[in-house]
């Protein structure tokens, strides 16, 4: 039913109030790709909480300064962690260190040797019957269905002291997954381990071959206080469309799809709207500590009060979108399929209506905020390498970020300008059928995510 929808439609004339010249957004998309790639290589990968982030944090303010605006700090405290120097070496069958990473939340522990034991998936039940787990290292299959959480806590109730996680993606990379997404330490150190060195191991282990590791961890939990980048655009309204886009990332490489990309595309709109009075506000937020847990985007949502919102819309890898996804609120649905039927150009998969969880949008759903994500598959060539050492600007084309950021910025515009669209917000109990009738439910209890209020 819409007529909610249409009674929320506000006096908002369509028109796109112009003070300076029509915006370019190609040409602010190539501005865009050269300050993110500077960003890239000055800094590093942007973990919340290290220097390398609220150095370049403080660089983008500074770029936007020289835009000539204002962008306020909005800063807020996480259960965060922090990489140290770890040590996991293999000492038998022969010395060598094995190329691995902590997962976030893993917690120090004094240096101490034990022998490898296969777990395969970890699934209860399916271990060797009298495989003794005790005061060994597990090596855990990319294959589990398990959570971080879940497993790790398995391992410690099972006397296991650390585990070794093989990572899913081949050729020597790392931190395919992740750790707790709730905060949480986790009860032993998990590591991720290459593909190539875990199938390795585990041969040596089907032949009944001993081997042991060395493993001397130091990374640690700490509180971190952070702050998420906020520049507002008053528009005639006070009606506003949010764009978010997470600026942290992991620590290993530059972070440059995930989410450089994002924080690039936010960067444009910014460029390219110097001078320009829209029609409703346009709120642009580069959230910290999403990789950790939606930690910036969780304080922003709860931050909201009754703010008029009309929608919000979350940039994570977005490549060139081929749908955009009203993420299950039939309520977005009409606008979205307005703005997508006058374009002279059709998306080639139009618009998709899918609920999913895991990036910033989630906390502002919760919050009853419209949200809209975009289908936008970047090359497998690049989105191979994301979270580890090899997702570096080199592996980001200027194109794609100049083709996504002009179409992005169209549904943008579309949102400030749609005159039957109100600001409006779900009651809880339709908040809470939006997750259900996706089935994604379980999933957000395994992360600590349900019940949500
Ligand atoms: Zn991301």
């Amino acid at each position: 039913m819409l007529t909610h929808f249409l009674l929320g439609a506000s006096l908002l004339t369509a028109a796109t109030a112009s003070v300076g010249a029509e915006p370019s957004f190609a040409a602010s998309g190539r501005e865009a790709h050269a300050m993110l790639a500077r960003l890239c290589d000055d800094f590093g990968g942007r973990l919340t909480g290290s220097a390398a982030n609220r150095g370049a944090m403080e660089q983008l303010a500074n770029e936007l300064r020289a835009l000539g605006y204002e962008p306020e700090w909005n800063t807020f405290t996480f259960p965060g962690w922090e990489r140290g120097d770890d040590r996991v070496e293999l000492i038998e069958p022969f010395a060598r260190p094995l190329r691995v990473a902590a997962l976030a939340y893993t917690q120090p522990h004094a240096a101490f040797d034990a022998v490898v034991v296969d777990l395969g998936d970890f699934e209860p039940g399916k271990l060797s019957p009298g495989l003794e787990l005790a005061g060994k290292v597990g090596l855990l299959s990319p294959t589990t269905r398990l959570t971080t959480r879940d497993f790790a806590r398995l391992a410690a109730e099972q006397g296991l002291r650390a585990v070794l996680f093989i990572n899913r993606e081949a050729g020597g990379q790392l931190l395919a997954r992740t750790g707790s997404f709730v905060g949480e330490a986790l009860p032993v150190p998990v590591y991720s381990i290459t593909q190539e060195e875990g199938r390795w191991l585990q041969r040596l282990l089907a032949r009944e071959r001993p081997v042991r590791v060395r493993m001397e961890t130091r990374s640690r939990c700490r509180d971190v206080e952070t702050a998420n980048l906020v520049l507002r655009l008053p528009g005639r309204s006070p009606e506003r469309v949010v764009v978010g886009a997470h600026f942290d990332s992991w620590d290993l490489g530059q972070g440059a799809l995930d989410n450089g990309l994002g924080t690039a595309q936010l960067f444009a709109f910014a460029h390219a709207l110097r001078g320009q009075t829209l029609a409703r506000t346009l709120e642009l937020v580069w959230f910290n500590g999403e990789e950790q847990g939606l930690w910036g985007s969780r304080h922003a949502a709860a931050t909201l009060g009754d703010a008029p919102v009309v929608a919000m819309i979350n940039l994570d890898m977005v490549g060139v979108p081929i749908a955009v996804n009203a993420l299950g609120d039939e309520s977005l649905v009409p606008a979205l399929e307005r703005w997508e039927q006058q374009r002279p150009a059709r998306m080639p998969q139009g618009v998709q209506n899918i609920n999913w969880f895991g990036s910033d949008h989630t906390p502002y759903q919760l919050a009853g905020v419209r949200a809209v994500t975009f289908n936008a598959p970047i090359p497998r060539e690049s989105v191979r390498y994301y979270h580890d050492l090899a997702d570096t600007i080199d592996k980001l084309p200027e194109k794609i970020v100049v083709e996504s950021t002009v179409i992005i910025a169209e549904v943008m515009l579309a949102l400030v300008n749609d005159a039957e669209l109100g600001a409006w917000r779900r009651t809880p109990a339709a908040t809470q059928k939006l997750f259900t009738d996706f089935g994604l439910e379980p999933r957000m209890r395994a992360v600590g995510y349900w019940p949500f209020r």
